[in-house]
C-alpha cells in the first residue's frame, strides 16, 4: 500500500492540469488568443479529433505579435503553433519531466496517455512542488521565531519576522542558484531526501559527488572576485556537460542532478549508480576541468578541482551521513595533493 502511495505521488498525473483547454487544429488564430485570456492560461493544445497536432503558447503569440503580417488573428491558428512538441506520459515521474522542461526550455508540457492529450503541465507547477516541501522545512525555523517574540516583546519581533519572511521570499523559495544557473543547495537537499527515500524503497544504488575548486582564493587574489565569478559560471557549464553536448560525449545521464552546494564547491547526486560509476563520471569531470582553458582578459589559465565520492548505504546512512562522507572523501583527495579523485572510506 505504502508502496503504491509513493509511486503515485511521482507520477506527473498527480501534479497535471486534467482536462486542458483545447483548439481545433482548423480554429483561428482568434478564437484561440479569445480562450487563453478568458481562461487567464498560458498554453492550448492544438487536436485534430482525439490526436495532438501541437501546442500553442505565450512564447509562439508573442512571435505572432512580432510578425506584420495582415488579418493575423484570421489566420490558422495551426500555422503558428509549435507542432510535434515535447510531450510527457502521465506514469513518467515529475522529477524526469521537471529536467528534461529545464534542459530544454519549455514552459509547457502536453501531457500523453495512450497517445491521447490528457493533461498539461507548466514548469511553475513542478517548481511548486519543491516550494511546498521546503515550506515545512521553514515550520522549524517559525517555531523558534514565536520564541523570539516572546523574548523580545512584539513590535521588535515583529520587524525580525517580517525581514526574515522577505529574505525567505527572495532567497529561499528559489531553486536556481543566480550565478551559475545551477540547481541551489535548498534544492539539491530537498531533492536529495527524495532520491534517498526513492533508493531505499526500489533498493537501488545511490551515490553522491563533493567537488570543490583547488586554490580558488588564488584567483580572486590575483584578478579580482568578478573573474572568480566568470570561472565558477564556466566550471559549472563543464559540471552539467555544456561541452558534451557539442563532443556528444555523455559522462553524466539526464537523471544526474548538478548542484552549486556554496561558494565553490558543487554536488552531484547519481541515481541508481554505485561509487565506482560515480568515480569513473568524477574522473571525467576531473579531467575536463583540468584540460579546460579559462580565458580571463589577457590569459589563458588552468585550474583543478577535488571530487569526494560516497555511495549510500541503504541500511545505516541518512542524508547527513551520506554528504559527510562525500566531504570526507573530498578532503582526502585535498590531504593527497589535490586535482584527484578519492572514494569514502578511502582506497
Ligand atoms: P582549497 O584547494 O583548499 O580548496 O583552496 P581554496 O583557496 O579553494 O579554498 P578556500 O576555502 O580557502 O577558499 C575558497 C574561496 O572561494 C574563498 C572565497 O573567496 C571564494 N569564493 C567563495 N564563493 C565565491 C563566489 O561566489 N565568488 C567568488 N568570486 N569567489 C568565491
Ligand atoms: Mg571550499
Ligand atoms: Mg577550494
Amino acid at each position: 500500500m505504502q508502496f503504491l502511495k509513493h509511486k503515485d505521488e511521482m507520477r506527473l498525473a498527480k501534479w497535471m492540469t486534467e482536462n486542458p483547454a483545447t483548439v481545433d487544429s482548423n480554429a483561428m488564430l482568434a478564437d484561440g488568443v479569445r480562450l487563453m485570456a478568458v481562461r487567464n492560461i498560458g498554453a492550448l493544445l492544438v487536436v485534430n479529433g482525439d490526436v495532438l497536432a501541437g501546442i500553442f503558447t505565450e512564447r509562439d503569440l508573442l512571435k505572432v505579435l512580432a510578425s506584420d503580417a495582415a488579418d493575423v488573428l484570421e489566420q490558422p491558428l495551426s500555422s503558428f503553433m509549435t507542432a510535434n512538441p515535447i510531450c510527457a506520459k502521465v506514469d513518467d515521474d515529475y522529477n524526469d519531466v521537471y529536467m528534461k522542461m529545464k534542459a530544454n526550455n519549455i514552459r509547457h508540457i502536453p501531457i500523453l496517455d495512450g497517445g491521447r492529450p490528457v493533461g498539461i503541465v507548466s514548469i511553475r507547477d513542478l517548481t511548486n512542488i519543491y516550494q511546498n516541501k521546503l515550506e515545512s522545512d521553514f515550520q522549524g525555523a517559525r517555531k523558534q521565531l514565536e520564541k523570539l517574540r516572546k523574548l523580545l516583546g512584539e513590535s521588535d519581533a515583529n520587524r525580525v519576522l517580517t525581514l526574515l519572511q522577505e529574505i525567505e521570499r527572495y532567497r529561499e523559495l528559489s531553486l536556481t542558484d543566480e550565478l551559475t544557473g545551477l540547481f541551489n543547495k535548498r534544492y539539491f537537499m530537498a531533492r536529495l531526501k527524495e532520491e534517498i527515500m526513492r533508493a531505499r524503497r526500489y533498493k537501488q544504488r545511490l551515490s553522491l559527488i563533493f567537488c570543490d575548486i583547488d586554490h580558488f582564493k588564488r584567483i580572486n587574489d590575483t584578478y579580482g572576485h568578478s573573474v572568480g565569478d566568470v570561472v565558477l559560471m564556466e566550471i559549472g557549464g563543464i559540471l552539467v556537460g555544456q561541452k558534451d553536448e557539442l563532443n556528444v560525449i555523455s559522462r553524466l545521464r539526464k537523471s544526474d542532478i548538478v548542484a552549486r552546494y556554496g561558494g565553490e564547491e558543487f554536488v552531484v547526486i547519481l541515481p541508481e549508480t554505485d561509487k565506482s560509476g560515480a568515480c569513473l563520471a568524477a574522473e571525467k569531470m576531473r579531467s575536463e576541468i583540468e584540460e579546460h582553458l579559462f580565458q580571463i582578459k589577457d590569459c589563458e589559465i588552468k585550474l583543478t578541482m577535488s571530487f569526494g565520492v560516497a555511495e549510500l548505504c541503504l541500511e545505516s546512512d541518512d542524508f547527513k551521513e551520506l554528504i559527510s562522507h562525500a566531504d570526507e572523501a573530498m578532503y582526502l583527495a585535498k590531504s593527497s595533493g589535490r586535482n584527484c579523485v578519492k572514494v569514502y572510506p578511502g582506497r
